[in-house]
């Protein structure tokens, strides 16, 4: 992989006419660190976020050596980028062909469940395997509520009464038994954590069954931009976040069970950034290179207002506008699809035009794992760049929480 100083650099120097992912491997390293010291457990990265193999081997090469998988190339992108490391197989609803590939093929010994039809699947295999259900630990999923920019709790997840049936029904069949939720992604409340672990409390009281482990999943949010005509919604930072979950967690007396927490986008959002063009200016709106079909799904589904820095081409002589004055655009995506249109503006100074770059920060969550080759385009360029989105030269035209909500 070609490595730069900066995104700048990648443009100027390169003047892609196609999207370019840029990796930015130290923040990483520093972001999964972060993570890791601040929660009280096991952190085992959500594959599903971003599992570019250079991110899982980043990952793995820096003391991440478990990870959260969901399929059979999933368990395949661990297996070759880090042999050693274990995986934790979330997902509660599985292809039998895939439970038996997991457990058979590769020694995964930890499943999560929330229906007692799955249970009978899992038990099916185990004993035509004829592996003792006391090496498998098998995690009770229950339903959570709360706000987030995903809310997964319609379709997964068992209800209290129910999950403490099941971790019944578990327990009898000799598995060890667990408690897991995850509470959606990106949270905006941050009282949500605190009501799951209220949930899985009532359900161990009633369940009374020894507990090997409570997983709380991901959905830590990523710091993204913000659109200055919104209301914002104030977030605690990630820190008075995890220092009110050890609070809860003590509170509610998980404190002595092993933790297990899964992050994803907390993790990796910041360490990609990508570089778009402008194929095209119509007065307030920018056709760009990129879109909802391949790596701006996230932010359109999630309505998240992304950081965006202008790179003016120098070649353009003449614009017009102040480029003092930061105004937002609306942006259209690369296809012919007319919903192809992103449901949050970038915020970039009013003389960008045809022809400019933009660094668009924070990219690195559900972006490349979410592009389809729709119309026939995707993205699939990457380099390195070591100053990261955040740092280096106070951007012009940086629409993000610091710069544009004070
Ligand atoms: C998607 C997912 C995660 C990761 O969620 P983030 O919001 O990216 O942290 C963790 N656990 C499960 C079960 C998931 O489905």
């Amino acid at each position: 992989m070609q490595r730069f100083d900066t995104a700048r650099d990648v443009a100027l120097s390169t003047r892609p006419d196609h999207p370019v992912y840029c990796f930015h491997p130290r923040v990483l390293v520093e972001d999964a660190r972060r993570f890791m010291d601040m929660f009280p457990g096991e952190t085992a990265y959500a594959v599903k976020t971003n599992g570019e193999p250079m991110v899982l081997k980043t990952l793995a090469d820096n003391g991440i050596d478990l990870f959260d998988v969901a399929s059979p190339a999933e368990f395949a992108a661990v297996r070759e980028t880090a042999p050693n490391a274990r995986m934790l197989y979330m997902h509660p609803v599985k292809a039998q062909s895939d439970i038996r590939l997991a457990l058979e093929t590769y020694g995964i010994r930890v499943l999560a469940i929330d229906h007692e039809d799955e249970i009978t699947k899992v038990t099916r295999i185990v004993r035509a395997l004829d592996i003792d259900p006391g090496q498998i630990t098998i995690y009770v999923r229950i339903q959570t509520k709360g706000h987030a920019a995903y809310e997964l709790s319609k379709k997964f997840g068992a209800a209290p009464a129910h999950a403490v049936e099941l971790l019944q029904r578990l327990h009898r069949t000799g598995y060890k038994v667990g408690i897991c939720f995850h509470v959606g992604s990106q949270i905006e409340d941050p009282d949500t954590y605190e009501r799951a672990l209220r949930s899985a409390d009532w359900v161990r009281n009633r369940a009374g069954v020894p507990l090997a482990g409570l997983d709380i999943g991901g959905g830590f949010p990523a710091e993204y931009g913000h659109d200055p005509r919104r209301k914002h919604v104030e977030m605690p930072s990630l820190g008075q976040l995890m220092s009110r979950l050890r609070g809860d967690i003590a509170e509610w007396g998980f404190a002595d069970l092993p933790l297990v927490a899964e992050p994803g986008r907390v993790i990796v959002a910041r360490a990609f950034s990508l570089i778009v063009r402008v194929l095209l200016r119509k007065g307030r709106r920018l056709y760009i290179n990129d879109g909802i079909w391949a790596s701006l799904s996230d932010s359109w589904t999630g309505k998240i207002t992304l950081p965006a820095r202008f790179i003016p081409d120098p070649a353009i002589k003449n614009r017009n506008g102040n480029s003092k004055s930061i105004v937002p655009f609306r942006v259209c995506g690369a296809t012919c699809d007319s919903v192809d249109i992103l449901s949050r503006p970038f915020w970039l100074p009013e003389t960008v035009d045809t022809g400019d770059w933009i660094e668009i920060g924070h990219i690195g969550a559900y972006s490349m794992a979410l592009r389809t080759r729709f119309n026939g385009f995707y993205p699939d360029t990457f380099v390195e760049v070591e100053t990261p989105f955040d740092e280096g030269e106070e951007p012009d035209s940086f629409a993000s929480l610091e710069t544009m909500a004070g």
